[in-house]
């Protein structure tokens, strides 16, 4: 190592793969649905196993969403579009390659702002999601095996300019992707069962420029175990670097029991896919009207949603960040909160209940149930004015240092004096008139 470390940057992409929920799959009309299936390899059928003679057929609304996802993401769209083959050899893949998007994406330069910066988004493209290799032992053999209902789900990727600087921006990026895929409803992105999947670019460098390697750390399944690769890929590299070394081109996996990366493969030169348009496939023509009408769908964005019901309702974020799972809830919640400042409720009251769970939302609930079940859970009992001056008294008398206390000053003492108080009366207590009253004791 050389005596003086020298100082170096992040320089990091990110590549994310997501999985649509849309009914069925993305060339052919079987099942969606591979995390509930109740046995492997049920969900598929001559296309979907490339069997000779099937014909893919691109679901139309899995396209729809691509785009909506990119128009949220700022993207510009291709008005003219097609899928390619990608082809390489591996169990998960029975046709031998992949129908994906090479040169002509969906979507294209758009970007995503964080704390830290602006992210730019290089492309969206649509494909087709792989089979599932289960690796097992039975009799003592050890075998590979294949499930193909996850075999051909539409699986958007989402590819980011190496704008990334820490790995806390990763992480935001990674989250707020996520949160805006569920938002729109076209995704689940669970990453515990491979709905969303992380890989990171990463590279250091004493400037911005891209240095003349990258490593990519592939299958990461959660944002935190990101951020953890991202930071230990930066120390391995940095001390390469001082060495003289240049870190190697190669792919490498996260170990989260031993917290490193390790190497998978090494990629001299980028690999040959032999990409061709998919002659099965005709090319897709979209029209400026059709992205605008789309354009014009798309809900306001959990972002631009937080700031407006902090200016309209005085939401607090901290809720609204739990809150705004879906744009569905996101309506719901909007007409309650609207109908209970109508009738002069706290809508940010409101929020804190819901999200505490003591009162009852889900998609069917209507605005004035769950005003109304605010109302109950925060009905006090009638207090006879005369008992609740009579206990006030009886609480000063017997607490008269606090009294002191208070007359020189330090108020402080009311929360006791209102807990005295409200233990002699067992009723639930409007505390807000409890307070007042007491006040008014104390200044006689
Ligand atoms: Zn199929």
């Amino acid at each position: 190592m050389t005596d003086s470390p020298k100082n170096y940057q992040l320089i990091c992409g990110l590549e994310v793969h997501a999985e649509l929920k849309t009914k069925s799959k993305m060339f052919c009309g079987c099942k969606n649905d591979p995390f509930h299936a109740p046995k492997p390899n049920l969900y598929t059928c001559p296309t979907c196993l490339g069997m000779p003679g099937g014909l893919p057929v691109p679901n139309k609304k899995a396209i729809e969403w691509t785009i909506k996802l990119g128009l949220a993401l700022n993207c510009k769209i291709n008005l003219f579009s097609k899928f390619d083959r990608k082809h390489y050899f591996y169990p998960d893949l029975p046709k031998g390659y992949q129908i994906s998007q090479y040169d002509i994406p969906f979507c294209y330069d758009g970007y995503m702002d964080t704390s830290e910066g602006r992210v730019g988004i290089t492309r969206i493209h649509l494909e087709e999601d792989t089979g599932k290799l289960l690796h097992k032992t039975i009799k003592n053999e050890k075998v590979s095996l294949v499930d193909f209902n996850r075999g051909g789900v539409p699986l958007v990727e989402v590819v980011t300019e190496p704008d990334i600087k820490t790995a806390a921006q990763a992480a935001e990026y990674g989250r707020k992707l996520r949160k805006i895929i569920r938002y729109l409803d076209i995704g689940n992105c669970d990453m515990q069962k491979g709905g969303m999947r992380l890989e990171a670019n990463i590279s250091l460098n004493e400037t911005s420029d891209l240095p003349e390697y990258k490593v990519e750390v592939k299958n990461i399944n959660s944002f935190k175990y990101m951020e953890q690769a991202i930071n230990y890929e930066m120390k391995r590299q940095a001390v390469l670097l001082n060495d003289d070394k240049i870190p190697t081109q190669e792919t490498r996996g996260w170990d989260a029991n031993k917290q490193v990366t390790f190497s998978q493969r090494t990629k001299e030169s980028a690999e040959d896919y032999r990409y061709f348009p998919d002659p099965d496939i005709p090319p897709l023509q979209f029209t400026k009207e059709q992205i605008e009408s789309w354009k014009k769908d798309l809900p306001s964005l959990p972002e631009q949603v937080i700031s407006d019901w902090k200016e309209e309702f005085n939401i607090e974020e901290r809720y609204s960040q739990l809150l705004i799972d879906n744009v569905q809830a996101k309506a719901l919640l909007g007409s309650i909160f609207a109908a209970a400042q109508k009738e002069n409720v706290k809508p940010n009251d409101i929020a804190k209940e819901i999200i505490n769970k003591n009162i009852k939302f889900n998609k069917d609930s209507k605005s004035q149930e769950v005003i109304a079940d605010y109302q109950q859970l925060h009905q006090t009992d009638d207090l006879d004015s005369s008992v609740l001056t009579k206990t006030i008294g009886q609480i000063l008398t017997a607490n008269q240092d606090a009294v002191t206390k208070y007359q020189a000053g330090k108020t402080q003492v009311i929360g006791f004096l209102l807990g005295q108080v409200a233990q002699k009366l067992p009723q639930k207590l409007d505390m807000s008139l409890v307070r007042s009253e007491l006040l008014k004791a104390l200044e006689n």
